[in-house]
């Protein structure tokens, strides 16, 4: 049973961005549907302009990049991707990954990033947190990690300390998993652990559905 929700008021997660960019960054294609879709389907419906950016694509460029594109339209989100075709983010160095992460900053001066966190396994999302820890000492930006991102269940330490209430777009999100065909059908894999994931997170706020995140930094005006 769903612990019972309280009316906090006031104004809302998507009022907060409304009017201004929100960045998102993820290693690869899915990495931020699997993550928050559901979060980047909300604020974007509540206003913001939300940039998707993924570092790289491995593996089959052209059909990832296509799937990318249709996910990123599923969730009413602009797609980017920032490395070149064929490089891989282990291909750069460190100071490359998080200049090239500085220049979105700089260039888009997002009201929030939402990224990978420490909890990762794969050592490519590890290096894009820590690019965009670096990234930080900018400009201000309200900072957020969501969940580990992987196909298959793998334990992780992640400890969510905000939950995004995504049952009104817990639906945009599994379809935009889905448009990663090539991940999840073509492979046999089921993206129905998503959907478990977020009905876990909203029961631990009172919501159907939700999306938790850890805080990097935020300020409460
Ligand atoms: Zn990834």
């Amino acid at each position: 049973m769903n612990m019972p929700a309280t009316n906090l008021g006031g104004r809302s997660f998507t009022a907060r961005y409304a009017g201004s960019t929100v960045l998102a960054i993820g290693a690869h294609p899915d990495d931020l549907e699997l993550g928050i879709g559901g979060t980047l389907a909300r604020l974007a419906r509540g206003g913001a302009r939300v940039v998707m950016a993924v570092v790289s694509i491995p593996g089959e460029t052209e059909t990832r990049r296509r799937e990318a594109e249709r996910a990123a339209d599923i969730l009413g989100c602009e797609l980017r991707v920032l490395l070149e075709p064929g490089r891989r983010i282990e291909d750069i160095k460190h100071y490359e990954l998080v200049a090239l992460l500085d220049s979105q900053v700089r260039e888009l001066a997002p009201s929030a990033l939402f990224t990978h966190s420490a909890s990762e396994f794969h050592r490519d999302h590890v290096a894009v947190y820590n690019a965009c820890l670096s990234s930080q000492r900018l400009v201000y930006f309200d900072f957020f990690s969501y969940h580990p991102t992987m196909c298959r269940p793998v334990p992780m330490p992640f400890h969510p300390r905000a939950y995004v209430d995504v049952t009104s777009t817990i639906d945009v999100k599994m379809r935009a998993i889905d448009a990663h065909h090539s991940q999840f059908a073509c492979r046999g894999i089921s993206t129905e652990m998503y959907r478990d994931i977020a009905q876990l997170q909203g029961r631990m706020v009172g919501v159907p559905y939700a999306e938790g995140l850890d805080v990097g930094r935020m300020v409460l005006a």
